[in-house]
């Protein structure tokens, strides 16, 4: 009898995310990745050109990155997180606040991106039922924001097809327009005034699974204003802009004053492992402290804090912030700034953007928009074929690479894009 292939077995058992099992492509069996590159069982080799689910900032297989894992491994493998403490845990919420925007005092850690947010959000609807302010419990969010898969998060988010099933049990959330204006900062202003508001949580800059929609700072810094006048906790979701994908460490380092929260979590680890924090300034802590058990924020995961991930973290951090690594990143936004002009020439292309190491552009096509839009049907195996992982977001292609992708392999995502445009049918 012949040996089922992996497909075949993954077929049998495996349920993949956001798959839809009836339709669609096999997936492809990756045996093993290095740099910005990943190699399938059948030899064939792929460039990474979104860097796997937008995590992977320092490509794959960094040395420095297994040596860290593999000794920590070694020396504490894991241990719960509250009565417990570790070394690579301490150090790691130590050099975060070190090279976060000034202000935050706490980490708070889980394991993936919707959970850094989920926690966020707890904190601060729980900081103000901790102040006996028990009606303050409206959030408001940017129009087309993406925060994760959980509840919250998903309330949080735009809604859409993927919240649809779940609408009636998600929380009602006020929306504002990333691309602000006295009309909406009016609107922001009087949702503020009403006194139920707890908090306003954005992707600063981009909005990436939104369509990789990009903001200019000041917009966001006119609603922090007035949130801050009434006393609004403001959150950053920083989970894909966080660790120099904007180009700085941090998109927040760009706004006039850091918000309240930061959520981090994708490019942490280099995008290796899961972990994820929440970073909180003191004021909101404080807000936790008593004597009173109930005042307690009773939220915790098993992983929390893993070990592994955190001596990970750390190493990843120190590697992002050396100064070859920030180069890489200039040098792709300057390479993208410079293929954003051909880009512009081809027919059909709207829109075509560039924000740190980000470069998309619209292809509006077919009746719907978003999602669901048909304009780019066909396209992930199509780059696929020709040796370049990139995933449209529906009507929107953009590319997004590993700060280790090289020059010349950044030119040929390029050039494989352009051949998707000019075969494109129109
Ligand atoms: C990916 C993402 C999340 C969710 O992170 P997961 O680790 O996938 O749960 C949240 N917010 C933003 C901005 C993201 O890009």
């Amino acid at each position: 009898m012949k040996k089922a292939s992996l497909v075949e077995r993954d077929r049998r058992v495996v349920w993949h995310p956001f798959t839809q099992h009836a339709m669609g492509d096999l997936p492809l069996p990756v045996k093993a990745a290095k740099g910005s590159f990943l190699y399938l069982e059948d030899g064939r080799s792929v460039l990474d050109g979104i860097s796997s689910w937008w995590c992977n900032t320092l490509g794959h297989g960094h040395p420095a990155l297994l040596r860290a894992a593999r000794e920590q491994m070694e020396q504490l493998d894991h241990v719960m997180f509250a009565s417990f403490t570790h070394e690579p845990a301490v150090a790691l919420a130590e050099e975060l606040l070190e090279s976060a925007p000034a202000g935050y005092s706490r980490v708070f850690f889980s394991d993936n991106g919707s959970t850094a947010c989920e926690v966020a959000l707890k904190l601060a609807l729980q900081s103000f039922y901790n102040m006996g302010q028990r009606g303050r419990v409206k959030i408001i969010a940017l129009e087309d924001g993406y925060h994760g898969d959980t509840f919250g998060a998903m309330s949080a988010g735009a809604a859409g097809p993927f919240s649809a099933p779940f609408a009636d049990l998600l929380f009602s959330v006020e929306r504002v327009p990333a691309s602000g204006g006295e009309e909406a900062y009016e609107r922001f202003r009087s949702l503020c005034q009403q006194g139920d508001v707890a908090a306003f949580i954005f992707e600063p800059l981009v909005q990436g699974a939104g369509g990789m929609k990009m903001h200019s700072p000041a917009v966001l810094d006119g609603y922090l204003a007035i949130a801050r006048e009434h006393g609004v906790v403001t959150i950053a979701d920083e989970v894909m802009t966080g660790f120099g994908r904007l180009g700085p460490l941090f998109a927040s380092s760009l706004l006039c004053t850091a918000p309240d929260i930061m959520c981090l979590s994708k490019g942490l680890t280099g995008g290796t492992m899961p972990l994820a924090v929440t970073l909180v300034k003191e004021a909101l802590f404080e807000q936790f402290l008593s004597s009173d058990h109930s005042r307690t924020f009773f939220h915790g995961h098993t992983y929390t804090a893993h070990p592994v991930a955190c001596a990970v973290a750390r190493k990843a951090l120190e590697l992002t912030r050396t100064p070859e690594v920030a180069a890489d990143r200039a040098r792709i936004e300057r390479q993208h700034r410079a293929f954003a002009d051909d880009l512009g020439g081809f027919e059909g292309v709207t829109d075509v953007r560039v924000c740190g190491t980000i470069l998309a552009c619209d292809v509006p096509g077919g009746s719907q928009r978003g999602y669901l839009s048909s304009a780019t049907r066909g396209a992930d195996s199509f780059f696929v074929n020709r040796g370049v992982l990139l995933r449209p977001l529906g009507d929107v292609l953009y590319v997004l690479p590993p700060y280790c992708t090289a020059a010349g392999d950044l030119e040929r995502v390029y050039e494989v894009l352009s051949e998707f445009l000019a075969a494109r049918p129109r």
